[in-house]
């Protein structure tokens, strides 16, 4: 189908975007990679009257170390995280999601930035975020906000952006000490994304044993979120094996898993257990 029509700007600076963007509250949409806006344009599930493309906008394009953080621009694209030797080295966790994204074009055009604000959820991004306690800066008229990803995923293709507003920024706390990562995915035979995904961040005491975990889960809800139950059985633990079983039957507490044609909910709760103890144990193993 073709989309209905709309006027296109690229503006070359943040502020021009959000000065745009404010122009139209109601009609106006940013434009990062357009993997998957613009399919849905063509759907005509979203029908903007006006697109803000912010990918040509040079300075929200990067991957840098500041302090104790890690930085990434918000149009940063999957193939630059994947590719990224500062990220194998500081954080592999972010270059193994980014490789199980789409195809080397979708990595090549889609960001880390419109994967997270898009929130689909079977989107790979949002595990990842989760498990990394993530913080995402957002910018609008008003200023700039920080927010948890753990308090951004709000439901289905919703998140805590506001009208207006723009994702700007992803902050990950740099892995200090002894860490283990991993991403484990079960892709849709047909579309790629994640039957069920999950993104693994250990830390670790000198002895192998387990400090604190981060899990983030996605395709096996309506949004992806961080299997705390796990993560709390996990901390504290020898992370063996009779430890690790018994914590991943707890990946679903709380949460009603996602029926379709190719996964009943029972499967998908089935799917979860079963790789996110094999992620446990992929992150353990490296
Ligand atoms: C064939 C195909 C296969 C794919 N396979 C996968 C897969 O396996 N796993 C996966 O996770 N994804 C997959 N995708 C989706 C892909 O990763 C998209 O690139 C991503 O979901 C959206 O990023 P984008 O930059 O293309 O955003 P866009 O499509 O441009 O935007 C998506 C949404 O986010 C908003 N937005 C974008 N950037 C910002 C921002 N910085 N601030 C505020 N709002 C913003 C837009 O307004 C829009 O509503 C696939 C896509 C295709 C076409």
């Amino acid at each position: 189908m073709i989309p209905t029509p709309f006027d296109y700007q690229a503006p070359a600076t943040l502020e021009e975007a959000v000065a745009l963007l404010a122009s139209d509250l109601d009609g106006a949409k940013v434009l990062a990679g357009g993997h998957s806006l613009i399919p849905a344009m063509k759907l005509r599930l979203a029908q903007p009257q006006l697109l803000v493309d912010i990918a040509r906008i040079k300075s929200l394009s990067y991957i840098r170390e500041e302090g104790d953080e890690i930085r990434i621009g918000a149009t940063t694209t999957h193939y630059e995280l994947e590719s990224s030797d500062l990220l194998k080295r500081i954080c592999p966790l972010l270059p193994a999601c980014a490789a199980s994204i789409g195809d080397v074009q979708v990595r090549n055009k889609g960001t880390i930035g419109g994967s997270v604000a898009h929130s689909d959820p079977a989107g790979d991004w949002p595990a990842a975020v989760l498990a990394l306690d993530a913080d995402l800066v957002l910018v609008g008229t008003n200023g700039e906000r920080t927010v948890k990803a753990e308090n951004f995923f709000v439901h289905l293709l919703t998140t805590d952006l506001q009208p207006g507003e723009i994702l700007r920024e992803i902050r990950i706390k740099k892995p200090s000490g002894r860490f283990a990562h991993a991403y484990q995915k079960v892709p849709h035979p047909a579309s790629g994304f994640a039957v069920v995904g999950v993104a693994v961040n250990l830390a670790l005491n000198d002895d192998g044993s387990c400090k604190s975990a981060g899990i983030g889960i996605t395709g096996v809800a309506v949004k992806a979120y961080r299997a705390k139950a796990v993560e709390s059985a996990l901390a504290g633990s020898n992370l063996d094996d009779n430890t690790i079983a018994a914590a991943v039957t707890h990946v679903c507490d709380g949460i009603d898993p996602t029926g379709d044609l190719y996964a009943s909910s029972d499967y998908r709760r089935h799917l979860a257990q079963v790789h996110t103890r094999r992620a446990i144990q992929a992150a353990k193993a490296h």
